[in-house]
């Protein structure tokens, strides 16, 4: 199966723009009349429904973020009464109050099928065994994905977290195919798997990572090891979760599904980015019924990519992730992004791809910013002969990159922590007292 909705998957331009035109009226018409919080934002915006003549109005219409879902919390952006919602999902509000989004049962659908293409995509097929080994519960990315895979026939092992030698005896006893983690946890599955010698009995041929950051070298070492094809899967709980966007078989950038989303990349001052330049990926969802978002500022960097894709499908495609608006460090009046020290240190032979920040006040309160990366275990086979000139070296490169001098700490490997989920990266320490 090549295709799971292929009119939409493959709409022509001009077609896709008259739906996407449609769906856009329709949902500014759903959040005026049924979200006090929008009528308010439109009114004071001065836009009226009768005055969106194209689709080229999303650019006057007003941002909707993060702290907007807080402040409402938790139900008062939703556009449907109560008893129309039959599921919630929530962040796990670890800073203030969590951010609360619901579906109604077509919500549910719409997302089925929307990750139901993915998997079509990357060439998931009714033969194969899905291993979903993230948080299932409040977190959408278990239920998202479940539900997508069971909907295109696909057998779901529905595994969560946790205890990882026993995750391995479930892909080697139900001859599992396929998986979906966070790529920081199939690294460590990889690792587990090794060092149990077991890793050439695995069956897998297909991955689907996401909900952090990873790089091609990456890619490159979870598919090597593992012996599968690694996909980049990106979404947000606020467009209902996992499945929003996704790589194809062609791994050259990620399909967001248009008829669902209207997408726009934008600088700082919220206006449009020049073509192919990088900047925040903004949002509207154009089938949402439960929580309708307009312009939802998503805080991650992509860069949109304008060439056809050679798979067939015709939406819009985004580069990788590049990094988080909001993960963005200034260090020196410079902007420096974690992910950009990650491109560093992954094409380094001499290190692994592990690496900390430590952020400081120096003397002189000047900031400073130390990258502790650990030394691999064939450290010194290569050109590098000695600690002092792979510590320069690193150096050397991320200064090349980051445009700011930073010290580099090499560090035993294994010593720096690896988190099931998202790492502990960036330890900023100049607010600290
Ligand atoms: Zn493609």
């Amino acid at each position: 199966m090549v295709y799971w909705q292929q009119e939409y998957e493959t709409m022509n331009h001009t077609e896709l723009h008259e739906l996407q035109f449609k769906r856009l009226k329709q949902t500014v018409a759903n959040v005026y009349e049924n979200v006090p919080f929008y009528k308010k934002q439109f009114n004071e915006a001065n836009i009226k429904l009768e005055n969106i003549k194209s689709l080229d109005a999303i650019t006057k219409m007003p941002f909707t973020n993060k702290h907007h879902i807080r402040d409402n919390y938790p139900f008062n952006l939703f556009a449907v009464p109560k008893k129309k919602i039959v599921r919630i999902h929530s962040s796990s509000g670890t800073s203030g109050k969590p951010t609360v989004v619901g579906y109604t049962s077509t919500d549910i659908k719409n997302w089925s099928n929307i990750m139901a293409r993915n998997m079509a995509m990357i060439g998931l097929t009714e033969d194969d065994v899905f291993q979903n080994a993230v948080n299932y519960g409040l977190f959408t990315g278990g239920l998202g994905v479940h539900y997508g895979v069971e909907n295109l026939g696909a057998m779901v092992v529905p595994s969560g977290t946790g205890n990882t030698k026993k995750q391995l005896e479930m892909m080697l006893d139900y001859g599992v195919t396929a998986l979906h983690c966070t790529p920081s946890y199939a690294l460590y599955l990889a690792e587990t798997a090794q060092e149990m010698d077991i890793i050439d009995k695995l069956s897998l041929r297909i991955g689907c990572f996401g909900a952090e950051p990873w790089s091609s070298n990456t890619r490159k070492d979870l598919e090597n090891i593992l012996d599968l094809k690694a996909f980049d899967s990106y979404g947000l709980s606020e467009m209902y979760g996992p499945g929003v966007a996704f790589e194809c078989q062609e791994q050259d950038g990620l399909h967001i599904w248009d008829d669902h989303f209207l997408v726009e990349v934008l600088d700082e001052e919220g206006e449009q980015v020049a073509e192919g330049e990088k900047g925040e990926l903004v949002i509207t969802s154009l089938t949402k019924e439960a929580l309708p978002l307009i312009r939802y500022r998503t805080g991650d960097i992509t860069r949109l990519l304008e060439s056809e894709c050679a798979c067939g499908r015709t939406t819009t495609r985004l580069s990788r992730m590049l990094g988080r608006a909001d993960d963005m460090l200034i260090v020196r009046g410079i902007n420096v992004f974690p992910s950009q020290i990650e491109q560093v240190i992954v094409q380094i032979q001499e290190i692994t791809d592990q690496f900390q920040v430590i952020i400081d006040r120096g003397r002189h309160h000047l900031d400073e910013i130390l990258v502790r990366v650990e030394l691999d275990d064939d450290a010194f086979t290569g050109e590098l002969k000695d600690l002092a000139a792979v510590r320069k070296h690193v150096e050397n490169e991320l200064k090349t990159i980051l445009n700011i001098r930073t010290n580099v700490e090499l560090v035993e490997k294994g010593t720096i922590p690896r988190t099931g989920g998202k790492s502990q990266k960036v330890i900023d320490r100049r607010n600290a007292l």
